[in-house]
């Protein structure tokens, strides 16, 4: 299975910036990555980058992703964007559950394992942020937490969980320059892995990322770790060199 490596713009960029971070990404690539990358950009440049990726060769394979979608069907939802609009513009994952969300939008569990149904149901690839607080780490309520974030998706979706990529994410660790170590990240991931094998026969096709302060420094140690099977990248991803490096590092 091929690491995967999704970048994060979260609200950033315009028109010029994305056209400008896309050239340089392209030149930075010396050809097909041996593993797998996605950008995950604003719901109003998806259609621009879209054609970017097409016209650049060395950027043709890089796939499309929402950073959130709707778990409703198209109809009556003012600003939402329904699952069936992200997959018409190209895209083949949606973020859900990203810790932004969950805290400044007040998305639960539930809604969170609706909103990768809604995914997985439009042919997309939902990517499932987990994650603690620095609060419940101190309390020593990280496994209790991710397991119970897990767990609400894999009881939504059934045995289509084999389906879904797993981005374990310390809420502590995003945006923050703080990253979790190796050996703290894989022993979240190992528990992630348990969870996913006792849950569905087919857990060996759902990679588990790490997200959190990822960057071209620590990324080869992170992604040599037995159970991280790539990466989701916030600010990293918006700087063509650094984003190109960590592209380089993950082996297959
Ligand atoms: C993210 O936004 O998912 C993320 C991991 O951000 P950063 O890499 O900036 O911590």
């Amino acid at each position: 299975m091929k690491k995967l490596i999704a970048g994060n713009w979260k609200m950033n960029g315009s028109r010029a910036a994305n056209e400008a971070l896309l050239t340089a990404l392209a030149a930075g690539l010396p050809g097909e990555p041996a593993c797998e990358v996605a950008l995950c950009v604003p719901a109003p440049y998806l259609a621009q980058v879209h054609a970017l990726l097409a016209s650049h060769p060395s950027l043709s394979g890089i796939a499309l992703g929402g950073q959130d979608v709707s778990a409703h069907a198209p109809g009556a939802f003012t600003g939402e964007t329904s699952a069936a609009m992200l997959k018409d513009c190209g895209c083949q994952f949606a973020i859900v559950g990203h810790s932004e969300r969950r805290q400044h939008h007040g998305e639960t569990d539930a809604l969170v394992a609706d909103k990768a149904k809604a995914a997985l149901a439009a042919g997309m690839t939902p990517i499932v942020c987990v994650g603690e607080t620095l609060a419940e780490r101190q309390a020593g309520r990280t496994a209790e937490v991710v397991k119970r974030q897990l767990a609400a998706v894999i009881h939504a979706n059934g045995h289509c969980i084999s389906e879904i990529v797993v981005a374990y994410e310390p809420v502590w660790a995003i945006g923050t320059g703080q990253t979790a170590s190796p050996e703290e990240a894989q022993t979240v991931h190992a528990l992630l892995r348990a969870q996913l094998k006792a849950a569905t026969a087919r857990s060996d096709s759902v990679r588990i990322v790490y997200g959190g302060s990822m960057n071209a420094a620590n990324a080869a140690a992170l992604l040599a770790q037995p159970d991280i099977d790539g990466g989701l990248i916030g600010g990293a991803s918006l700087k063509a060199a650094d984003f190109v490096k960590i592209i380089a590092l993950a082996p297959v």
